[in-house]
């Protein structure tokens, strides 16, 4: 029979597989991290100036048994105290999704336990248990390289679709506006590195606003080609002061939503996840308008921002609770929407 999480410590297990990220978490209570691994193919992938699928899901193979045993072994646990174990079923690359869910299951199999099939995005958002109680209803953000958008979080489980990128995720724009001031990849932490040093501020990037569409969809494809024909007609670009502007133009974007959102839904929080999220110029633009309703905006640590395993156990978590399981036939869920759309 299952256990439920309280019988068993409320202990959860998390497996992170949906990209080029091979992550593990062991996460008890909800909230204290016990164990966690990531590796990245992150440097495999570098030749091919992009990540190949193929090699995402080979590298997976390769490391995830012996990263689940670095994290039981981190927090002296047994696979007996185990309530759950909680795998990403998607939305992210099919062929790395089935590594680490065929795994999930394989270990769900020998060792007894249920488990939780969890969303890649509403992972991410779940990284904001480490960082206090969560509390509904709330605003979320999410800035990824993959996905950027809004969701009215209304309880666990229940979330509402406010806005979404239409193009480009916010990570992807700094990503390759990056690679046209001759920075490697990952491109935002560089970015923000070179902004802090610019002697002034450089020339305002046009943040891309959709004619007819929602007021908080967001548009992030033309800031590269703004900053193309930018450093076209500049033979001795000042690259810092690109740099700010790139970032200062993703920030308001985002920030500029969430104020639109703020205003329009009653929410008693902000939550930011994704890699962007780690972003000292967007946090503090986040506190700002947070503070000026009356709430607070929280964002994980830099290493729950990007793709980990410690989210995927803590949403295992929640979602173990609300009673979703994963069968053993399900395959991966790919697309994935998150959240209901708004009506
Ligand atoms: P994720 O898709 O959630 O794994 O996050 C990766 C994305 O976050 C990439 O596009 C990175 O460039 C971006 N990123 C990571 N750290 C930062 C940062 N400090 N500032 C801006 N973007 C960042
Ligand atoms: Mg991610």
């Amino acid at each position: 029979m299952d256990q439920g999480p309280d019988e068993a410590g409320q202990l959860y297990l998390g497996i992170e597989t949906s990209c080029d990220e091979t992550a593990v978490g062991l996460v008890s209570s909800g909230r204290n991290v016990e164990g966690e691994a990531v590796a990245s193919s992150a440097g495999k992938q570098d030749r091919y100036g992009g990540i190949v699928p193929e090699v995402a899901a080979r590298e997976h193979v390769a490391v995830l048994p012996g990263l689940v045993a670095a994290v039981l072994q981190q927090a002296h646990r047994q696979p007996q105290e185990i309530a759950a174990i909680g795998v990403t079923t998607g939305p992210g690359l099919f062929g790395a999704l089935l590594v680490g869910m065929t795994a999930a299951k394989a270990l769900a199999v020998a060792w007894g336990r249920p488990l939780v099939a969890v969303h890649h995005l509403e992972a991410h958002l779940y990284a904001n248990a480490l960082t206090g109680p969560i509390v509904f209803p709330s605003l979320a953000l999410l800035v990824s390289g993959g996905h950027t958008g809004l969701w009215l979080w209304r309880g666990h489980g229940d979330l509402v679709r406010i806005g979404e990128t239409l193009d480009d995720a916010a990570g992807e724009a700094l990503d390759k506006g990056a690679r046209l001031l001759g920075l490697g990849y990952p491109g935002g932490p560089a970015i923000e590195r070179l902004a802090l040093t610019a002697q002034g501020p450089g020339p305002r990037l046009p943040i891309g606003h959709i004619r007819g569409g929602s007021p908080y969809d967001m548009s992030f494809s033309g800031l590269k080609t703004a900053l193309r024909q930018i450093l076209d007609r500049d033979p001795t670009p000042d690259a810092a002061r690109y740099a700010l502007s790139l970032q200062e133009a993703v920030v308001d974007a985002v920030v500029e939503r969430v104020e639109l959102a703020l205003d329009a839904f009653s929410a008693r929080a902000v939550y930011a996840a994704g890699g962007v999220a780690a972003n000292r110029a967007l946090q503090e633009r986040l506190h700002a308008v947070a503070r000026k309703h009356g709430i607070g905006a929280f964002v994980p640590e830099p290493r729950y921002c990007t793709d980990n395993g410690v989210m995927v156990a803590l949403a295992a978590h929640y979602g173990f609770s609300a009673g979703i399981r994963l069968s053993l036939e399900a395959g991966p869920r790919t697309p994935w929407p998150l959240g209901s759309a708004r009506v």
